[in-house]
């Protein structure tokens, strides 16, 4: 069974490479931490998260990929970012984290994103950057990231991902995806038969990462021509964030709350608002801050 697994191959005579990815696990430990969200949120940050996931396979050496999507409503929105080794995170900014219920229950996937969402999309290296923004004519993630590839990359590349949640839509508990890109040469034609074999077959690619990677290959010969296993790979949530990094945002508090904090023999907590994690600074690390 592939856990946070992605397999790489080739098919169609290798015009096309084509990953396929099942994160069910690294998607649930992220929505785990919006907890109390509505399922729309949960949707739309698990999108982009798988889109993230699936992209970070393109990555390598020291490159990273960072993801911002902004709807029409500009005080809605969700980044996700990931490394070469396919560690992913993602989160909801605070103004959709906390967005009315009652609208939230209501709207769909469209309707969020609205006539005027944007991606944005930061890709490379520390020395070598590249920053691509497009719009989202198609206003349901996964095509719009597939648009993002043709404006900005102008490379011909289908990104499609699946949600399943329990009934009481709590627990989520299928999430995969594909992404194919065509090589140099490839015919055209092959992305829009890709699209319609992902999109009407949803149970099979839904039940493809219960197999073994080993599997993989031979379950996708069922509906791809000549499937040739690269190699395999893993995505997971992970944080790089320190206490050290937090040292920094209590530099730029007032000093006088640092001092307030020590007279009132107060330890200082924070919390990183991707991860989860908190960090206590003791009264004698606050002191140590001022001297
Ligand atoms: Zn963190």
């Amino acid at each position: 069974m592939m856990q946070n697994g992605m397999v790489k191959t080739l098919i169609y005579e290798k015009q096309v490479r084509l990953f396929y990815m099942d994160n069910t696990r690294l998607v649930n430990e992220i929505l785990q931490l919006s907890n109390g969200t509505d399922k729309i949120q949960k949707v739309v940050l698990a999108k982009t998260i798988s889109a993230v996931s699936l992209m970070s396979a393109t990555l390598k050496g020291s490159q990273r990929i960072s993801v911002q999507i902004t709807m029409t409503n500009p005080n809605y929105k969700v980044f996700a970012d990931a490394d070469a080794n396919g560690n992913v995170r993602g989160y909801l900014n605070e103004g959709l984290r906390h967005a009315s219920s009652g609208f939230m229950r209501n709207v769909s996937l469209e309707n969020l994103i609205g006539e005027k969402g944007t991606i944005r999309v930061i890709k490379g290296s520390a020395m070598n950057q590249f920053t691509g923004i497009t719009d989202m004519p198609y206003r349901n993630i996964n095509d719009d990231f597939s648009h993002f590839f043709a404006q900005s990359e102008q490379t011909q590349t289908f990104i499609g991902t699946d949600l399943i949640f329990n009934e009481k839509d709590e627990q989520l508990l299928v999430s995969q995806g594909i992404f194919a890109q065509l090589l140099p040469g490839a015919s055209p034609h092959l992305i829009g038969e890709i699209k319609n074999i992902y999109r009407n077959n949803q149970p099979f690619f839904n039940s493809l990462g219960k197999c073994n990677e080993s599997k993989v290959e031979e379950k996708l010969s069922e509906f791809f021509p000549d499937v040739k296993y690269m190699e395999s790979s893993s995505v997971q949530f992970y944080c790089g964030c320190s206490k050290e990094m937090f040292y920094g945002m209590l530099y730029s508090l007032e000093e006088d709350e640092i001092r307030q904090s020590i007279k009132n023999q107060e330890s200082i907590e924070t919390g990183c608002q991707i991860c989860g994690r908190t960090y206590r600074f003791t009264i004698h690390e606050l002191q140590a801050l001022l001297s």
